[in-house]
């Protein structure tokens, strides 16, 4: 097969679900992994998965021949493909990779999940999405080559399917080789002022191998995905990626030949995509960056960024992929308006062809909105999923080639779904908005601290270095399948009640066994921290099948928010009133934060983020106060997510922290001084966020510290912090039970670094990834540990 067409078809996409639509993938995986299949099982299923994947794109109406489908499967992760692509195995891994550096199967899952004292590779956000990727460890002796053809085989598979039915020459996507070494981490030992980007020109050649066998197995396109391009965040200036961006790709667009008449290609011809954000930004002009490679066609994000303006040099002789359809929510488009952007975006910047995209990967959105038989049917026509997005792409792309009339017909039902959701019952609440629209100043203030840390203290008595945890106990397998039941129907509300009170019961008792200061009811009716506030509050569905990947074989069912919303009952005051009444202790009451219920749904796109965030903030303040009306006097609001809402772009900081701070002080700020309002933040490095942590004006912040020994309690400290502070002494993220020893110099060392009447002792995080056994034990030592340091105070 010849490289044939340097233009690429005129409807693509950038990536589409791995998982299946049943998450196949996922169960095959997990079979693999308790040993009940064998590696070669499991790559049959992913082969299916792929066919039936690649053919299901062409009936929806990508073309077949040319690569308009994205070849964009993986196991587990794509940047850990590009780590196997590359053989850039930590040396602690180095052990299971087979001849010539490649990693099998089950070394490949290993990376990822760790293996006895080896630490899996360490696992973080992808851009501003709730997907995580894992982070390679880059060090000046790492070795990286182009090791593993897996993605060549691949590529043959599907244009040369072994069944004969139809085949689907595909577009082989990669983490492009500046993305892939900005994400990177220098490896352990890397010499002072080592950085992963130093690393190249390797990284650069092993991919001009990759890109040689691509071609010679026939595949007409690449796509490499450099979203590092839409990011200040990743502490390199902007003229530092550029100059890697223009080394990289003179090596891979300009030294290669993609073949001409008579001459063999020696690279199929390059997309290189820009997702998640604008390329141009006060940082530099990425746009232009990417016009002045010799790259065949870019795609833009015309979701999350802005309509360039033209002429951009060098787009003359490349093809635009508009990616006008959002791949990152689940909104149906208004397709009149986007196309009438199109029509115009090909003149404006000067490029010899536009195609149209999706803004970012289909990864982020569920497969199919006719998966979900429950929804409702109005809600229903405001949505597509993948496979509707795919249709959406197409039909923009039928439009501005054949002319809008022949898409009228879908044209119009476009625009009277988007007419019908701006007027359906449900989307603007006069009483929500009026609620909103009359808030003042006065609504996110409280009393000074001292005067509420006084009355707080008369009222809870608390000694020095209080106990407590951050909510959860563990989820036991008889909690979860007792929830099924009930779910299924198959168990009543009232034996469902009893089940979870009896677990409550439990709870106390022991805490109180224990000897904890603050007690909590411990979350056992809570399927998910987010799930379990959209499913009782108006303005949220939730779905059935809408999974998506979170990471590895995890998937997330995101609640859809789409209506404004309100709070039609309390929450979760009958629980945590009911172990209130089980105990003279004081009983923390537990919600999850408006940022946090934001960033882990699909959040609507015709009312600014802030203003939602209002929305379910007096919600939860309403909570609050049935909380207060219920005797409770301790609440805690955990807001795990806000340093992951984070912009992408520096300038968008402001912004975004004072609508999320404030939103989180319209939730507590209408607490009594003597009820003490906690909140929880799931992550050590603040970075960015220190300031906020304090504008939260939370009267207590636990965080996680136990790894990074309590290295955060100084940095709080500097930057003004004067109240309550629990760093977590206990790890929940492994079942290692710490000692009594180890948390007291813990305790110590928080102490040392702050007013020691400021702090708390408590765990990292929630209990409920763990078992009872190490729970109980780590707990123990935690209470000996403040007493051991309280004594000495
Ligand atoms: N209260 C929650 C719990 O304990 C907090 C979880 C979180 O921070 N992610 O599970
Ligand atoms: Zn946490």
């Amino acid at each position: 097969m010849a490289v044939t067409n340097p233009h690429l078809p005129t409807a693509t996409i950038l990536g589409y679900p791995r998982i299946g639509r049943r998450r196949e993938l996922k169960r095959a995986v997990e079979s693999f992994w308790a040993g009940r299949t064998t590696a070669d099982e499991l790559e049959a299923t992913a082969r299916d998965l792929r066919l039936t994947t690649a053919r299901r794109l062409v009936d929806l109406g990508l073309d077949a021949g040319n690569a308009a489908v994205p070849g964009s499967f993986s196991y587990y992760d794509q940047v850990l493909d590009a780590v196997a692509l590359l053989g850039a195995v930590p040396d602690r891994f180095a052990g299971l990779t087979a001849d010539g550096g490649r990693l099998p199967l089950s070394a490949y899952f290993t990376v990822a999940r760790g293996e006895g004292d080896n630490a899996p590779l360490e696992m973080t956000k992808w851009f501003d999405t709730n997907y995580h990727y894992l982070v390679p460890e880059i060090g000046p002796d790492t070795p990286i080559g182009f090791v593993d053809d897996r993605a060549v085989r691949e590529f043959t598979e599907l244009a040369q399917p072994a069944d004969g039915g139809q085949a689907v020459v595909t577009r082989p996507a990669f983490v492009g080789p500046v993305t892939f070494l900005l994400l990177s981490k220098p490896a352990d030992g890397s010499p002072e002022g080592f950085r992963p980007l130093d690393r190249l020109d390797d990284v650069v050649a092993a991919y001009a191998d990759l890109l040689r066998a691509l071609a010679a197995a026939g595949a007409p396109w690449v796509q490499l995905d450099e979203p590092a391009l839409v990011t200040d965040l990743l502490d390199v200036p902007f003229d530092e990626v550029a100059d890697a961006v223009r080394r990289a790709y003179a090596t891979l667009a300009t030294e290669l030949s993609p073949g001409a008449d008579g001459v063999a290609a020696e690279r199929p011809a390059i997309l290189v995509t820009a997702p998640y954000g604008d390329l141009r930004s006060e940082a530099g002009d990425g746009l232009a960056l990417l016009a002045g490679t010799d790259v065949e066609a870019i795609a833009i994000d015309l979701v999350r960024g802005a309509a360039p303006t033209g002429p951009v040099p060098g787009l003359e002789t490349k093809t635009l992929v508009a990616g006008a359809i959002d791949g990152h929510n689940i909104w149906r488009a208004d397709l009149d308006a986007r196309l009438t952007l199109l029509e115009g975006l090909g003149a404006e910047l000067g490029a010899e062809a536009v195609a149209v995209g999706t803004s970012t990967s289909l990864l982020h959105v569920p497969h199919d909105v006719a998966d979900e038989p429950r929804l409702d049917a109005d809600l229903k026509s405001w949505l597509a999923f993948a496979d509707q997005k795919v249709a959406e792409v197409v039909t923009l792309a039928t439009g501005l080639t054949e002319g809008r009339a022949a898409v009228a017909d879908r044209l119009a039902e476009s625009t009277a779904a988007v007419r019908s959701r701006a007027a359906a019952p449900g989307v603007v609440v006069p009483a929500v908005r009026e609620r909103t629209a009359a808030l003042t100043a006065a609504d996110v203030e409280r009393a000074p601290y001292a005067q509420r840390a006084a009355a707080q203290q008369a009222r809870l008595n608390l000694p020095p270095l209080p106990t407590t945890t951050i909510g959860s106990f563990p989820q036991t397998s008889e909690i979860r399948s007792t929830r099924a039941a009930w779910v299924r129907g198959e168990l009543s509300d009232a034996d469902y009640t009893a089940a979870m009170r009896a677990e409550i019961a439990s709870t106390v008792a022991l805490q109180e066994e224990l000897g904890l200061d603050v007690l909590v009811h411990g979350e056992p009716e809570r399927n998910d921290m987010v799930q379990y506030f959209a499913e009782q509050l108006d303005g949220f569905a939730t779905t059935v099948n809408g999974w998506v990947q979170s990471y590895g074989s995890r998937c997330v069912r995101p609640p859809i928010l789409w209506g404004d919303v309100s709070r039609p009952a309390p929450l979760t005051v009958e629980w945590t009133a009911y172990a209130a009444s089980l105990t003279s202790r004081p009983v923390k009451g537990m919600l999850t934060g408006p940022v946090t219920i934001l960033a882990w749904s699909f959040v609507r796109d015709d009312l600014a983020l802030g203003d939602t965030a209002d929305q379910v903030a007096l919600a939860l303040r309403d909570e609050v106060t049935d909380l207060e009306a219920a005797g409770i006097g301790v609440v805690q609001v955990d807001e795990p997510a806000l340093r992951e809402l984070l912009p992408l772009r520096r300038s968008a900081h402001p912004g975004y922290l004072d609508w999320s701070v404030r939103s989180f002080r319209l939730s507590t700020a209408g607490a009594d001084i003597a009820t003490q309002v906690h909140t929880h933040l799931c992550y050590s490095e603040f970075g960015q966020v220190i300031g906020a942590i304090d504008g939260l004006d939370a009267d207590v912040t636990s965080v996680e510290a136990a790894r990074s020994r309590m290295e955060i309690v100084p940095e709080l400290a500097d930057a003004g912090y004067g109240r309550g502070i629990g760093p977590g002494v206990y790890d929940i993220h492994s079942p290692r039970v710490p000692s009594v020893q180890e948390v007291t110099d813990l305790v110590e060392l928080a102490a040392k670094s702050i007013d020691p009447r400021l702090v708390w002792v408590n765990p990292d995080c929630g209990l409920k990834t763990r078992a009872y056994a190490e729970t109980k034990e780590s707990l123990a030592n935690l209470v000996t540990a403040a007493r051991t340091v309280r004594a000495t105070l």
